[in-house]
């Protein structure tokens, strides 16, 4: 099912008579998420990822704009006849029921020709069970079970109605760690399963690349950029989505472009051909760092930490606006712990300019 959002808007009055300023929480929002695609909207807090969820769901009433499931206009339809499945941050399992009962329950309240039987309502209530492989655990309570395995019921009780669209409101930041992990490629497993177009929100820039077809990196309501997550990190359009994606994060020096050339500090580090003279703020990604002895960039060397495969090493420029500077090199380069300096050239597609007064990327070829 395609899911189109058109000039979606929400605004919230403001709670305080005096100031009289109202929230825009999502501010014209236009995108279609194609069928089947898992769609992972991304941002920091507030940036208005829940309410365009909300939206999408019908829990919230968009201020201007219109929601298309297909061809059909939901923006009107209240969620329960939307054909949507959503499942929250905390599981909200009904603590007194079993699994089974958790799971079965949507099914309970269909009217008209979708009412079941109970048979009938049990063998759905065991295919989705199935499907996140929780079928063993049916009889049981929700207190009996993990945390994972309780998210797990919540999917299944979401998908259990065959929804059009899956909606995931931060459905693993209630797990630890290794859970998040599992359940991650899980739900990842059950959309490519059953190819039901899902939205995935979280503030978690490594979960939303890991798990998503496209995302949407969203700013104060606004969204930054749409596409696919390897395209985005690779090609950011502003220094904000620069620094949201990527861990280690992007480094990020002043830096000023004299003559077709890139300097931060007294060092020209790169050709930029066609880029006019002026102040810049320049991102490096992490991996963007070769050691080089006569390199251009020259760093004073805090700290070298051997990650097996790759090697982190921590250093210290005047022209950083980041506390320090951190390069993912391969392990095969021997950096020496002990100098007092480490000198590097850099990667020219790893490098993005952006103007020092708006953020916006400037471009340049890479040759
Ligand atoms: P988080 O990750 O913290 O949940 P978010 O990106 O999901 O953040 P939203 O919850 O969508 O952000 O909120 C977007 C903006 O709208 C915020 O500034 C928030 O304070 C405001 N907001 C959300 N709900 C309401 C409401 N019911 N009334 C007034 N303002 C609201």
């Amino acid at each position: 099912m395609k899911v189109e959002l058109q000039n979606l808007t929400k605004i919230f009055p403001s709670r305080n008579k005096k100031s009289g300023e109202e929230v825009i929480a999502v501010n014209n929002f236009t995108f279609t998420i194609p069928d089947g695609q898992l769609v992972g909207l991304l941002g920091p807090s507030g940036c208005g990822k829940s309410t365009t969820l909300y939206m999408i769901s019908g829990l919230q009433q968009p201020t201007g704009g219109k929601i298309f499931f297909g061809d059909e206009d939901v923006t009107e339809l209240s969620p329960e006849n939307r054909g949507i499945g959503l499942v929250f941050q905390n599981y909200a399992l009904y603590p007194h029921m079993t699994v089974k009962q958790n799971i079965m329950f949507p099914l309970q309240n269909l009217k008209g020709e979708d009412k079941m039987t109970k048979d009938q309502m049990i063998e759905r209530a065991y295919e989705a069970a199935k499907l996140v492989q929780i079928d063993e655990l049916m009889d049981r309570k929700p207190s009996e079970l993990s945390g994972g395995q309780q998210q797990r019921v919540a999917i299944a009780r979401a998908l259990v109605k065959m929804p059009r669209v899956l909606l995931l409101d931060e459905p693993l930041s209630n797990l630890d760690a290794r859970l998040r992990l599992q359940t991650r490629e899980e739900i990842r497993r059950i959309q490519r399963e059953t190819g039901i177009t899902t939205v995935f929100v979280t503030h978690d820039q490594e979960e939303a690349m890991s798990i998503s077809d496209i995302i949407v990196v969203m700013k104060l309501g606004v969204v930054q950029q749409i596409g696919k997550p390897q395209e985005v990190y690779d090609d950011p359009t502003n220094l904000f989505v620069a620094k949201f994606l990527g861990t280690p994060p992007i480094n990020v020096f002043d830096g000023e472009v004299k003559g077709g050339k890139l300097y931060i500090g007294e060092s020209a580090i790169i050709d930029v051909p066609g880029v006019d003279d002026r102040k810049v703020i320049v991102g490096v990604r992490p991996e963007g760092f070769i050691p080089d002895a006569n390199g251009a960039l020259t760093c004073k060397l805090n700290n070298v930490e051997v990650m097996g495969r790759d090697v982190s090493v921590v250093s210290a420029n005047s022209a950083s606006l980041n506390p320090v500077v951190r390069s993912i090199i391969d392990a095969d380069y021997k950096i020496n712990k002990n100098a007092e300096y480490v000198s590097f050239s850099l990667k020219a597609h790893k490098v993005f300019l952006f103007d020092a007064e708006t953020e916006e990327r400037i471009r340049f070829e890479v040759k």
